[in-house]
């Protein structure tokens, strides 16, 4: 999947409402070196309300979508049952394609025998590139009522690109959609709240970044220095806390009008830039510092634990790490 020269990091959450493109947006506002903002959340794409892109090229999406040749087809069924998303089956006998169902897998083709399937593409969205200020900006946006969600995010991560930094904004949730966006990203950012819904859907969604091997850290937003529940999961997990965003009315404010927290909030560039020197310090310890159980903060480099004195606090324990954590971005 990679492509590009430079480190790719995926923001993702859990669930939706968390505060995941308000992340991606401020660490594409405030990187180290060029930048490059992907959004992949394709069904409902926001990251360029904060941003006010200049599109440049739009270049459509399209899957191999089957056709059958009557004439050739002997009914046999092979076709359907080879199909796993219900997006061709036997009518009175008869194979027949849904196309808004079909994923372009090319399944049903490959088993049939009589040569009596054809593929045409069929336009499932775009991919659209851009700069915003000096962020590169590129966003997929699948078109309504299509199902292939996936391929119209990988042909947004797909897009070549020299910039250092590679920021994915990634769909909500665990689907095969924030599978597709996380898929082969050197690290995930896990944007979450301290809500027992948000631990939920946080606990679903570090599984899912274990299952891909990609190494994780936790953003907690909205955060409240009374709730301790998600440091507490990270000790538990033993997964970098990245960062704590107090809970700010003023953020609410700036997002509902367009405008990014980074420019619009004191102080929340600065947290941001401390942010970055989380993830360069941890990414230099060889990204190999959260997933796949162990201890495996203990694999960062020592200069990055220097640079980071939660990580110690976290080894010492629950209660250590408590008392010794800042309400606020480290
Ligand atoms: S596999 Fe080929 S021959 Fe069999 S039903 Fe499908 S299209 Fe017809
Ligand atoms: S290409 Fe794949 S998803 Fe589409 S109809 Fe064929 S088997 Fe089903």
């Amino acid at each position: 999947m990679k492509r590009n020269e430079g480190m790719t990091i995926a923001v993702a959450s859990g669930k939706g409402g968390t505060g995941k493109t308000t992340v991606a947006v401020s660490l594409a506002l405030t990187a180290p070196g060029t930048v490059r903002l992907v959004d992949c959340d394709v069904e409902e794409p926001n990251a360029h309300l904060f941003l006010n892109p200049v599109i440049q090229r739009t270049n459509p999406v399209s899957i191999p979508v089957p056709e059958i040749n009557r004439e050739e087809c002997r009914s046999c069924g092979r076709c359907a049952e080879a199909c796993r998303f219900g997006a061709l089956v036997l009518l009175r006998g008869r194979p027949h394609v849904f196309p808004s169902l079909c994923k372009g897998c090319g399944a049903c083709s490959d088993v049939c025998a009589r040569g009596a399937i054809k593929e045409t593409d069929r336009t499932v969205g775009v991919v659209e590139e851009g700069t915003a200020g000096a962020v590169a900006f590129v966003q997929g946006r699948i078109n309504v009522g299509e199902t292939a969600t996936p391929r119209v995010i990988r042909a947004a991560r797909e897009m070549t690109s020299s910039a250092r930094w590679t920021i994915v904004d990634s769909p909500p949730g665990a689907s095969c959609a924030m599978t597709a966006a996380v898929r082969g990203a050197d690290m995930a950012v896990l944007v979450t709240e301290p809500t027992p819904f948000g631990l939920h859907d946080l606990d679903i969604a570090v599984d899912s970044a274990r299952k891909l091997g990609v190494p994780c850290g936790i953003v907690v937003n909205r955060h409240t220095p009374e709730d301790l529940r998600i440091r507490d999961y990270c000790v538990r997990q033993n997964i970098l806390l990245l960062a704590e965003i107090p809970d700010d009315r003023r953020a609410a404010e700036a997002y509902s009008r367009g405008k990014n927290v980074v420019d619009s909030l004191p102080g929340m560039k600065e947290r941001f830039v401390a942010l970055w020197k989380s993830l360069s310090a941890a990414l230099k310890g060889n990204g190999d510092f959260s997933c796949e159980g162990g201890n495996s903060l203990a694999q960062i480099s020592d200069d990055a634990l220097n640079e980071r004195t939660l990580l110690g606090k976290i080894r010492t324990g629950v209660s250590s790490a408590r008392n010794s954590l800042p309400g606020s971005v480290t």
